[in-house]
C-alpha cells in the first residue's frame, strides 16, 4: 500500500484504499488533500472552489462512502448535479470508490423512467445523485423524502446557476432536515452561489485551490493564427499529422459544430457532433462510442460538452476562440488529466489575437504560437479516407448538381481513371 501513502495519511480506510488502487488513484489531488480530512473528522459544512478536472468528485465521494452506514434503509445523502450526464458519471465514480461497502448509489435524472426510480427509492437507496428538476418532481410526488439525510452535496454549483436551476436547488434545500452537513463544490464562486452558502449552510470552511494547482499545467497549450476559411483545412492537417488522433473539437455554435463534423465525415474521418439539438438518448450513444474510441473526433459546443470526462483525451482543439478565460479553462481542462500530458490547440484569426493574449495573461498561462502542420501532399494517409468518402457518397447522396459535369468529363477523349486522378489532384492541391 506504499504507493497510496498520501491517501492513507488523510485517514482513508483500507477498504477504500483498495478501491483507489483499482482506479489508479495513487496520489490525492490538492482539493482532495484539503477536503477529505475535514470531511472525515470535523462537523462543519464545506464550500470548495477548484477548477474543472481537479478531482472534486472523489473529494466528496470518498468521505461520503467512508461516513455513511450500511443498511440504513433511507436516503442518507443527496448529490445535486446540473446534467444527466454528470448524474450518471458522478454516481459511477462514487460507486467505484465504495470498495466492499454495501451502499446503493443511483443516478436520477429527467428523461429516465420514473417507475424505475420509484422502485429504486423503495428498495433503500443510500446515495441519490440527481438533477434538480427531477429530484424536485420526486419530492413533490412524495416519492423521495429528504427529511433524514446526513449529507447534501451541491456539485458544480456554478453550472446549476448558469443553467437556471438555482430556484429548484433552493426549494430542495428547504425540504431537507436541518441537522445535515452541506457541501458545496464549484469551479467559480459567483455572488449568487455564495449567497446560497450564507443562507442555507451552517458555519462552513472555505477551501480554495489556486489556479496554479490545476492539472492543466500538464497541458501543452498552442495557438495557430489563421483566417476563418483556413480553419477546416488546418484541422484536417492537424488530425492527419497524428498517427491516431483522438480529441475533442470545440465550436461556438450548434451550426458550426454540426457543420464541422459533417464536413469531417464527408472527408472520411470518424467524427460525430454533440450540441443542444442532439437528444439525450443520442448524446449518451455518441459519448459512449467516443469513450470506447470507436469515434475518434467529437465536435461539441460548450453547453453540450458539460460533464464530458474522458481520461485519455490527448487533444482539445478550440475551433473558435473561447469567449473568456473561464470557458477556455473549462475546455482545455479536459485534456492533461490525471497526470497525463495533453495538447490544447486554439485557432485564432488575426483580429482575435489580442483577445487570446487577454485570456493568456488572465490565467498566467503559457500559450505559445505553433506552426500550422502542412498537408502531407502524399496519398498515404488520405487513401482510405478518400475511398470511404467516395463509397459513402455514391451510396448516400444525390449528386444532381454534379452529374452533368461528370458526364461531360467522362465524355471526352480521356480515360475514366485519368479523369478521376485529375479530380484527386484538384482535391488535394486545393487543400494545401
Ligand atoms: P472535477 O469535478 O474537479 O472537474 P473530476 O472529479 O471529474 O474533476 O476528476 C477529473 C478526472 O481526474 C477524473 O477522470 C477522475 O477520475 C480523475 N481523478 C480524480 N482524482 C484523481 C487522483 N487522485 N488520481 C488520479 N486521477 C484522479
Ligand atoms: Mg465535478
Amino acid at each position: 500500500m506504499n504507493r497510496l501513502e498520501g491517501f492513507k495519511k488523510l485517514g482513508v480506510s483500507e477498504n477504500i484504499l483498495g478501491a483507489l488502487k483499482k482506479k489508479g488513484f495513487f496520489k490525492p489531488t490538492e482539493i482532495q488533500e484539503k477536503t477529505i480530512p475535514i470531511l472525515l473528522s470535523g462537523k462543519t459544512d464545506v464550500v470548495a472552489q477548484a477548477q474543472t478536472g481537479t478531482g472534486k468528485t472523489a473529494a466528496f465521494g470518498i468521505p461520503l462512502v467512508e461516513n455513511l452506514k450500511e443498511g440504513i434503509g433511507h436516503v442518507q445523502a443527496l448529490v445535486l448535479v446540473p446534467t444527466r450526464e454528470l448524474a450518471i458519471q458522478v454516481s459511477q465514480e462514487i460507486n467505484s470508490l465504495k470498495g466492499r461497502k454495501k451502499l446503493l448509489i443511483v443516478p436520477i435524472y429527467g428523461g429516465s423512467s420514473l417507475e424505475q426510480q420509484f422502485r429504486w427509492l423503495k428498495t433503500g437507496v443510500d446515495i441519490v445523485v440527481g438533477t434538480p428538476g427531477r429530484i424536485l418532481d420526486l419530492i413533490r410526488r412524495g416519492w423521495l423524502s429528504l427529511g433524514h439525510v446526513s449529507y447534501l452535496v451541491l456539485d458544480e454549483a456554478d453550472e446549476m446557476l448558469n443553467m437556471g436551476f438555482i430556484e429548484d436547488v433552493e426549494e430542495i434545500l428547504q425540504s431537507t432536515n436541518k441537522e445535515k452537513r452541506t457541501l458545496l463544490f464549484s469551479a467559480t464562486m459567483p455572488q449568487r452561489i455564495l449567497g446560497i452558502a450564507k443562507k442555507y449552510m451552517k458555519e462552513y470552511e472555505f477551501i480554495r485551490i489556486n489556479k496554479q494547482g490545476l492539472t492543466v499545467s500538464l497541458t501543452n497549450q498552442v495557438y495557430f493564427v489563421l483566417s476563418s476559411s483556413e480553419k477546416f483545412g488546418a484541422l484536417c492537417n492537424l488530425i492527419d499529422s497524428e498517427k491516431d488522433f483522438f480529441g475533442l473539437v470545440f465550436c461556438r455554435t450548434k451550426a458550426d459544430a454540426a457543420g464541422v463534423a459533417d464536413k469531417l465525415v464527408r472527408r472520411g474521418y470518424s467524427a460525430e457532433a454533440i450540441h443542444g439539438d442532439v437528444s439525450q438518448y443520442q448524446r449518451e450513444r455518441i459519448l459512449d462510442r467516443f469513450r470506447k474510441k470507436r469515434t475518434s473526433i467529437l465536435v461539441a459546443t460548450d453547453v453540450a460538452a458539460r460533464g464530458i470526462d474522458i481520461i485519455d483525451l490527448a487533444c482539445v482543439v478550440n475551433y473558435n476562440l473561447p469567449q473568456n478565460p473561464e470557458v477556455y479553462l473549462h475546455r482545455i481542462g479536459r485534456t492533461g488529466r490525471a497526470g497525463k500530458s495533453g495538447t490544447a490547440i486554439t485557432f485564432v484569426t488575426p483580429q482575435e489575437i489580442k483577445k487570446l493574449y487577454l485570456i493568456r495573461d488572465f490565467l498566467g498561462a503559457s500559450i505559445t504560437r505553433g506552426k500550422l502542420p502542412k498537408a502531407s501532399g502524399s496519398l498515404g494517409l488520405e487513401k482510405n479516407r478518400i475511398k470511404t468518402y467516395i463509397e459513402n457518397s455514391v451510396r448516400l447522396y444525390k449528386h444532381n448538381g454534379y452529374t452533368a459535369l461528370a458526364k461531360e468529363l467522362l465524355d471526352g477523349e480521356s480515360r475514366a481513371e485519368d479523369v478521376v486522378a485529375a479530380l484527386l489532384r484538384y482535391l488535394l492541391e486545393e487543400r494545401q
